[in-house]
């Protein structure tokens, strides 16, 4: 098996950069934000209640994440391998992963962290915002989505570089120059 955590600050490129692992290492996609849009959209119990965290650019209750992969690694086994994109983003969730997989004899392979500084960051989501209709692209938000970045989140890339995992990628650059970066990363590991 072949199991990707991509990392990133909002805007890093996490979700282009899972799409072309996909599509070159077909893996299985694992984006915990795609999935609570999803039970936003189909206004489910869980989407109303993540929506109050994800409205104000703050995290949803490690218990709920935790519960959805849990869900999906039951009924969802990949063949070759998942790509987490989003997820974990506390250290409590690193470990419930962790735990998860080796009840399943199998473990985190390769983690990718894509490194942007803020200034880009921030212009790359203002950006989108224009566009993707997100409602928590504003500026008040980004914000705090990026401070609670590096408050909860960057911390555990110590967690990964500790088990020997963690990969640091240049995060700017071209959509290919950033790929062909994380395709030598991935090369050395694979099988
Ligand atoms: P981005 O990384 O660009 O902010 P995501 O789609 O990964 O976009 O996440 C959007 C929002 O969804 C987060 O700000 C957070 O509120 C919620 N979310 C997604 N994944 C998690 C997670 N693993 N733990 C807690 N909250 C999450």
């Amino acid at each position: 098996m072949l199991n990707i955590i991509i990392f990133g600050a909002p805007g890093s490129g996490k979700g282009t950069q899972s799409q072309k692992l996909i599509d070159k290492y077909h893996l299985m996609h694992i984006s915990t934000g795609d999935i609570l849009r999803s039970e936003i959209e189909n206004r489910t119990e869980l989407g109303k209640h993540a929506a109050k965290f994800m409205n104000r650019g703050k995290l949803v209750p490690d218990e709920m994440v935790i519960d959805i992969l849990h869900e999906l690694f039951i009924h969802k086994p990949a063949k070759v391998g998942y790509i987490l994109d989003g997820f974990p983003r506390t250290l409590e969730q690193g470990k419930a992963l962790d735990s998860m997989l080796s009840k399943r004899n199998t473990k985190i392979n390769v983690v990718l962290s894509l490194e942007v500084d803020n200034k880009h960051l921030t212009e790359r989501l203002i950006k989108r915002g224009e566009v993707s209709g997100r409602n928590d692209d504003t500026p008040e938000t980004i914000k705090s989505r990026l401070q609670v970045y590096y408050n909860q989140t960057a911390p555990l890339k110590e967690y990964y570089a500790q088990q020997g995992n963690l990969s640091n990628i240049n995060g700017l650059g071209t959509i290919e120059d950033i790929f062909s970066r994380i395709e030598k990363v991935v090369d050395k590991h694979n099988y």
